[in-house]
Order: C-alpha cells, then sequence, then structure tokens
C-alpha cells in the first residue's frame, strides 16, 4: 500500500484522481472545528475554486492556444484513473466524461421511516446504470443538538455505499446547524471536485433542517407517505413552499390508492402555495422505491431532468446558486464573528451579567446587544 499522503496537495491530487479514500479524508478536515485543520480546509477549497475556474476558461477558448499545465495533467489522470482495474465502468460511464464543475445537487427530505433510504438507495443505483457518479452526504439535526441521530448511525444503503461509483457520507456528529450546513456546502464542492455530479443531500424532515437544505442545494424534493387527510394537515406549510417536487413513495400493493388520493390532495395543497421559481411549478408524483423497474423511479428522475433542464436554460440555475453563496457569505460573516466574540474574555465577562440582567428584564435585549458589540469594537482596537 501506498503512504497516504495528508498534504493539502495530497488531498487535492487524491480528490481529482476519484480517489474516495482522499474524499473522506477531505470532508473530515472541512468538518474539523480545529483552526490549524480550518486554514488547511480553506486552501483546498480555493485551490478547487481556482482549478475550476481555470477549467472553465479553458473551455471557452479555443484548445489550441492552451500551454499543458498542471490542469491538463489533473485531467489526463482523472481520465487515465478511470480505466484502473479498481474501478469497473461500464460502457455507458466510459462515453460519459466527468463533468468537472458540473453537477446537480439535490436536496431530499421526509419523515422518519417514509423511505428515504430504500429511496436513495433505489434512486442512487438507477443513476449510477445511467452512468452517473452518485454522492450522498446526511443532515441530521438531532445528531447537531444531541448527538444522537434520527438518520441512524446503522449502515444505510448497502448496495449503494459498495460501489465505486458512489459515495455515501453519514451525517457529521458535532457542531451546531449551522456548522452542519457550511460543513455541508464544503462537502458538496468537495464530492463535485471528486467527480460525483449528482449529489443528493438527504435530511429528517423535522426542524429546521429542511429550509437550511434547501439554501444549499439547486431542488428540493419532499418525500411524503401515501397517506393524506390529517397527514398533510399537520404537515408544515413551510416545507411544502420550499419543494420544487413532492414524491409520494410506497405507491405500491395495497398502498397504490391511498398514493394516488395523496397524490390529488398534494397537487391541490401546492397550488395554495406560493411559488419559489419563476420558470418552475412544483409537481407530485407516485412512486415504489422497492417496486424494482416498474416502480417510477425513473421518472423521478425524468421530472428532476426537466427542472434542471429549464432552470439551466433560463439561467435561473445559476442566479439561484450565486443567490445562496452571497446569502452563505453573509452567514459565514455571522458565525466568525461571533465565534471572535465569545473568544474575547472580557465580552464574555459583560455578556454573562447582560443576559441575566435581560432575563430579569432590567436591561432592554437590543440596548445590552449594542453594549456587547461595543465592548468587542473597544477590545478590537486596543489590541491592534
Ligand atoms: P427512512 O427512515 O425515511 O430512511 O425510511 P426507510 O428507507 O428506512 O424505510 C422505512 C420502511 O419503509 C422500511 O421498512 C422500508 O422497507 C419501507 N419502504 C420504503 N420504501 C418503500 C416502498 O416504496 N414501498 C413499501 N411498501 N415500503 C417501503
Amino acid at each position: 500500500h501506498k503512504r497516504r499522503d495528508d498534504s493539502v496537495e495530497g488531498l487535492l491530487t487524491g480528490l481529482i484522481n476519484g480517489d474516495r479514500y482522499a474524499l473522506a479524508r477531505a470532508i473530515t478536515l472541512v468538518e474539523s472545528s480545529n483552526p490549524k485543520h480550518r486554514v488547511q480546509a480553506q486552501r483546498l477549497l480555493s485551490m478547487i475554486l481556482e482549478r475550476e475556474s481555470n477549467l472553465a476558461s479553458k473551455q471557452s477558448t479555443s484548445l489550441a492556444s492552451i500551454t499543458p499545465s498542471l490542469d491538463d495533467k489533473a485531467i489526463l489522470s482523472v481520465e487515465s484513473s478511470s480505466t484502473s482495474s479498481e474501478t469497473k465502468l461500464n460502457d455507458q460511464q466510459k462515453q460519459q466524461p466527468i463533468r468537472l464543475g458540473k453537477s446537480y445537487r439535490i436536496g431530499l427530505s421526509g419523515p422518519p421511516g417514509v423511505g428515504k433510504s430504500t429511496f436513495i438507495e433505489a434512486f442512487g443505483m438507477y443513476l449510477l446504470s445511467l452512468g452517473h457518479r452518485v454522492s450522498v452526504l446526511a443532515v441530521d439535526p438531532s445528531s447537531a443538538r444531541t448527538g444522537g441521530s434520527i438518520l441512524g448511525d446503522k449502515t444505510r444503503m448497502t448496495e449503494l455505499s459498495r460501489n465505486t461509483m458512489a459515495y455515501v457520507r453519514p451525517s457529521p456528529s458535532r457542531g451546531t446547524l449551522g456548522g452542519v450546513a457550511r460543513n455541508t456546502t464544503e462537502a458538496i464542492t468537495l464530492c463535485e471536485a471528486a467527480g460525483y455530479d449528482i449529489c443528493l443531500v438527504e435530511t429528517v424532515g423535522v426542524g429546521q433542517s429542511e429550509t437550511m437544505v434547501a439554501d444549499i442545494v439547486d431542488m428540493f424534493v419532499l418525500l411524503v407517505p401515501p397517506a393524506g387527510g390529517d397527514e398533510l394537515q399537520g404537515m408544515k406549510k413551510g416545507i411544502m413552499e420550499l419543494s420544487d417536487l413532492v414524491i409520494v413513495n410506497k405507491s405500491d400493493g395495497a398502498l397504490v390508492d391511498s398514493a394516488r388520493n395523496a397524490q390529488i390532495e398534494y397537487t391541490s395543497a401546492l397550488k395554495f402555495v406560493k411559488a419559489i421559481s419563476e420558470n418552475w411549478k412544483p409537481k407530485v408524483i407516485r412512486v415504489s422505491s422497492m417496486g424494482g423497474p416498474e416502480g417510477g423511479i425513473d421518472k423521478a428522475w425524468s421530472t428532476m431532468k426537466e427542472y434542471f433542464d429549464i432552470m439551466e436554460s433560463t439561467g435561473e440555475l445559476q442566479r439561484k446558486r450565486g443567490h445562496q453563496r452571497k446569502i452563505w457569505m453573509w452567514r459565514q460573516v455571522s458565525s466568525e464573528l461571533l465565534d471572535l466574540l465569545n473568544e474575547d474574555a472580557q465580552v464574555r465577562e459583560l455578556a454573562k451579567e447582560l443576559e441575566s440582567k435581560v432575563l430579569q428584564n432590567e436591561v432592554m435585549s437590543g440596548a445590552a446587544a449594542h453594549q456587547i458589540v461595543e465592548r468587542f469594537m473597544k477590545g478590537m482596537n486596543s489590541s491592534s
């Protein structure tokens, strides 16, 4: 065995060669809160970004004018690694070059037990059969808060996990929801750099995690059970508003009729929901994740393709991603400032004092916040 190279350069080379272990280590690096690791993670991400913008500009210039560079070698090594004996490719995969920097990010949410992992396993295997490379990232709000997990630490999607054209990552086990979101955004970037052209982000449909996931993916898909009525009443309007596609799962056997009813009810419920896209009307389809080729998994994909075709041709996808990056920049600013604030002992002391005063209603929240920020800035000025 080759000695593994954990330097940032080593990770980048591993990534662009499609090495799943390098990808796993790179994701661990972006998930780390250790300041030294953060610096390395940022370097790695910048190198990826630079490489991608180089590739993008080369694609738009004529090939003849390009002088060979590290990037060309990198592309070559991606191609040659595709034919290595470790990865067995089907014919379609051989024909389909890795679409560097071009990928679809799909969020998948739904209540526990609706069949998320069963769907992802079937859907993922179907995408592989079409020649795609699929990565699956999990966002689990329960693990962020309590260290426990709703998605479960049991090995899920076993067939997909074993396939070398897929990469399944369990949910990060630490951090706040904001931290998990940042990790996930960065993990998506890493997966794309490693050549996974479809990135699925799975989350449990409870709490705020869906909103967060909707903010980092291109398309948000909601999986629902084949019941209507009460179930639909209990469903938060907010999550319907986020959904570009609603999939009624378990549409098989004795459940087909109630799945049909659910489809009708969700379709009419969506009519009263404000559309998020100017070019796409949310759709409701039925599938059976356990129904094999007749289960409608192909219809799920063709509907998603339809969405992406429209979003790409109208330019809305690009605008959406740009907007998301802007949102994340400001979220990042807030969280970094908050970290700095918390590192300042004087500020911490004052904040503790003010917290209890706010609790007793002796000081207004706004005034207290102002004092905290002022103390922080004073500390900054005197230290510089
Ligand atoms: P998750 O908690 O959302 O990930 O749900 P799972 O994928 O673990 O599935 C929960 C249960 O529903 C399991 O017992 C599955 O076998 C079952 N299930 C999932 N998809 C289907 C389906 O399409 N049809 C039927 N009949 N059962 C399904």
